[in-house]
């Protein structure tokens, strides 16, 4: 193999080439996985500062050993950094990409992952979870172990299971229904941290959503754990169904797990389908995006932009419903063409509703108003 170097942040990588991104390359490395990386750096910059120590970091499938490495370079108020992977070949470029960087205090291992958790019960101030496809086999030892107040940060690149494409993979993985719909990107970043929050509940732990987004091909959450069986029971009170109606676009929600779903549509009459059990408390926290913003100010990132553009729609949509439609599709059921889009972002506000744009689809609007009054609008323009 040719040997690839690449530069993220202030960090220098080298690994061997490989000419496709693959599960088969010798050492893993996805080049469009930075701006997740980038949003990490802020991220755990965030959390470091929120807890006003230094923190310790498991990178618990380290790869080339990009996160760790970048980690310990780039984020202040690091002490150790624990970089795991169950691949020797991996391990040998960590342990290079550790001194090519002129690094201390970063220790690599050969473990599987549960298996390097448990061995390391409530060490880790911040875990982060980036594996192939599912993170479901994982969050067992994730929630076991985490320690109270730490961050535990999940990458899910089985976006086709989590957006309902394909069902059976979704009830297997997360034992959640999913469905496809305009806005199934954000049922499945809600089905997945649903399943996080069930898990840890196991271990009288709960979650506190920080931030979470869906680009390209994967969801990321960026999660606080706390610890304590009464948070836990007050945590899973947001778990719950949504409704959706294919016929009008007609959706609701329905919190609790044991809770009973509507079959028909209030509005049509025609038959419902329902997506969950998933999260419908809140999958972004305006105040940790802010200070997220602040810190690029001090980070040299090359996905800058990008990253701004993301957190700043992240938290503009941090108050607002789970769900959103799409003018396109109401349009196509309403049989008109499709008005311009700021338009009735205008019209909704004039009539005293919130509306704003959301991040997990560009035609999106995410707005308090009645599906009614926002297909009212739409006729009239
Ligand atoms: N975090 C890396 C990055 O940002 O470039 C990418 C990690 S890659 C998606 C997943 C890694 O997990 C691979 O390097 C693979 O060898 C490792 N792996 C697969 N199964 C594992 C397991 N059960 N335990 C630990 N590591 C595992």
């Amino acid at each position: 193999y040719n040997i690839k170097t690449v530069e993220e942040g202030l960090t220098k990588i080298q690994f061997p080439e490989f000419d496709k991104i693959s599960s088969e390359a010798p050492v893993f490395y996805n080049p469009h996985m930075e701006l997740n990386r980038d949003i990490s750096i802020l991220a755990l910059q965030t959390f470091q500062k929120q807890e006003n120590q230094d923190i310790n970091i498991c990178d618990l499938f380290g790869g080339s050993g990009i996160r760790g490495v970048r980690y310990k370079n780039e984020i202040n108020g690091v002490d150790h950094v624990f970089i795991n992977d169950i691949s020797e070949t991996a391990n040998e470029y960590e342990r290079h990409n550790v001194k090519l960087n002129n690094l201390e205090d970063i220790e690599i291992f050969q473990h599987d992952a549960s298996m390097f958790l448990r061995m390391h019960r409530g060490k880790f101030d911040v875990i982060d979870i980036d594996p192939f496809g599912t993170p479901s086999p994982f969050l067992d030892s994730a929630g076991y172990c985490s320690r109270r107040n730490s961050l535990l940060c999940v990458t899910a690149t089985d976006t086709s299971a989590l957006c309902g494409t394909y069902k059976e993979p979704c009830i297997r993985k997360y034992n959640a229904k999913p469905y496809k719909s305009e806005y199934c990107h954000e049922t499945g970043i809600r089905i997945l941290a649903g399943f996080v929050a069930l898990t840890l509940a196991k271990y009288s732990k709960s979650i506190e959503v920080k931030l979470s987004h869906s680009t390209e091909h994967y969801m990321r959450l960026y999660i606080e754990v706390k610890k304590g069986s009464k948070k836990s029971d007050e945590c899973l009170k947001n778990i719950g169904y949504i409704s959706h109606c294919k016929h009008c676009l007609y959706r609701e929600q329905n919190k609790g797990l044991a809770t009973s779903t509507p079959d028909i549509c209030p509005e049509c009459g025609e038959k419902l389908i329902q997506a969950g059990p998933l999260w419908l408390g809140d999958i972004q926290n305006a105040e940790f995006i802010s200070k997220m913003i602040e810190e690029s100010e001090n980070k040299k990132l090359n996905t800058k932009e990008d990253v701004l553009k993301l957190l700043e729609s992240c938290r503009i949509e941090a108050k607002s419903p789970a769900t959103f439609y799409d003018v396109h599709k109401i349009c196509k059921i309403l049989k008109i063409s499709a008005p311009k889009l700021d338009l009735v972002f205008e019209n909704l506000e004039k009539e005293g509703f919130e509306a704003v744009k959301t991040h997990f689809n560009p035609l999106g609007i995410k707005t308090n108003a009645p599906l009614k009054k926002i297909k009212e609008i739409i006729k009239t323009l």
